[in-house]
């Protein structure tokens, strides 16, 4: 399960605004050390606190 690049490369971490990597089924703000969970293809962005 994989989201496109095209998508990754519009999709930034909501609480940063920073680019987003993704592993596996997780996308990865690198500044926070935040994971993001992808649920059915579709990125959950919503900021832990
Ligand atoms: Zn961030």
């Amino acid at each position: 399960m994989a989201i496109s690049n095209e998508l990754l490369k519009v999709l930034a971490c909501p609480v940063c605004k920073s680019d987003l990597t993704q592993n596996k089924n997780q996308l990865k703000c690198k500044k926070c050390n935040v994971n993001y969970p992808i649920k059915d293809d579709i990125p959950i962005l919503i900021p832990k606190n």
